[in-house]
């Protein structure tokens, strides 16, 4: 029987294992299948507090030595679903185990939408991003697109224009899901463009592999159009990575885990969720980690009960 086992390894996860390491509840951690979650596709990371500047890859092994040195233990298996039967938890891996637990914290997060195009996995992490806080210091100057027509899509062409000198939002539709009140903040920006109805049809690269244009295609009259461009953010939504507790745990339609205000307590006593599965505004990591440090705090009260 395990005291504590944790789905994810990104910062909430891992932040989660520190402290529960820390504690002496000795936790099992699955990476799953992305171990280290989005973050890991991040270059240079500039808004973590205490590093100036480091890449995803090298701040999340900082996470997981600082969590090992403490006792957790990390695995690279995926949990495909949970059961509960009294006070025992059972989680099952992509592996064919079923490992009894008297508590889980879900930190599984959640995956940036994609760009349904061909041309779109040569470029994520070289000019496409899903992410316009975390990588839009990096460019000044230059022309970029944003994705999108909710909140986001405006909230992050808003935020590009403190550095960027050109940023067109590309919108499917000829309306927007955004509120109004944010559109209305776009109008007096003379930096933000606006190209609806246009999907993107195709992305361009410069000789080092970098974003340099796309395609766009007028979704009414069908016609191309080529756009330069540095970067692409797209601002299309997030997929929680849920489905492995979906039959358990209480979610909303778009697979964001219910929990009880002011904690990370799920509707089944011992499960406790944080990071991107519970977050449907800030997404980011400095937060992701504080969720993780208050579900090992649950975990360990809970525990201790
Ligand atoms: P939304 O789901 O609201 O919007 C996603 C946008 O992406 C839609 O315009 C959608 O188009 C478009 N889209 C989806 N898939 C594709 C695709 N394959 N190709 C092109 N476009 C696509 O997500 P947001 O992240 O914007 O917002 C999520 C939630 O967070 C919302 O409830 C929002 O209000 C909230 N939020 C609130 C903020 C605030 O209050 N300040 C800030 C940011 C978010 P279509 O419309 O055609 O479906």
């Amino acid at each position: 029987m395990e005291k504590l086992i944790i789905a994810g390894s990104g910062p909430a996860g891992a932040t989660a294992a520190i402290y529960s390491a820390r504690a002496l509840l000795n936790p099992l951690v699955f990476e799953g299948p992305a171990p280290g979650g989005q973050l890991i596709v991040s270059n240079e990371i500039e808004n973590y507090p205490g590093f100036e500047s480091i890449s995803g890859f090298e701040l999340l092994a900082k996470f997981k030595a600082q969590a090992e040195k403490f006792g957790a233990r990390f695995e690279s298996a995926s949990i495909t679903g949970i059961e509960k039967n009294g006070d025992v938890i059972i989680v099952k891996t992509d592996d064919g185990r079923a490992i009894e637990t008297e508590s889980l914290i879900i930190g599984s997060g959640a995956i940036a939408r994609r760009l349904p195009i061909e041309t779109e996995p040569l470029f994520y992490g070289k000019g496409v991003s899903g992410c316009a806080t975390c990588d839009g210091a990096f460019y000044r100057n230059s022309k970029v697109l944003v994705i999108g027509g909710g909140n986001t899509a405006i909230e992050d062409a808003l935020f590009l224009t403190r550095f960027a000198a050109e940023v067109t939002i590309v919108h499917r539709r000829d309306y927007l899901r955004a509120d109004p009140i944010e559109i209305e903040k776009t109008k007096s920006n003379e930096k933000i463009k606006w190209l609806i109805p246009y999907t993107i049809k195709e992305i361009k690269g410069d000789a080092n592999g970098m974003v340099a244009g796309a395609v766009l295609s007028n979704v009414e009259t069908g016609e191309d159009t080529e756009v330069e461009c540095e970067g692409i953010f797209t601002a299309i939504g997030h997929i929680p990575q849920t489905d492995a507790f979906k039959d358990v745990i209480a979610m909303n339609d778009e697979g964001l885990i219910n929990i009880e205000q002011g904690s990370t307590k799920t509707n089944i006593p011992g499960i406790f969720a944080c990071g991107d599965v519970i977050d449907p505004v800030y997404k980011q990591a400095v937060i992701a980690a504080g969720t993780g440090c208050m579900a090992a705090l649950d975990a360990q009260k809970y525990l201790e009960k």
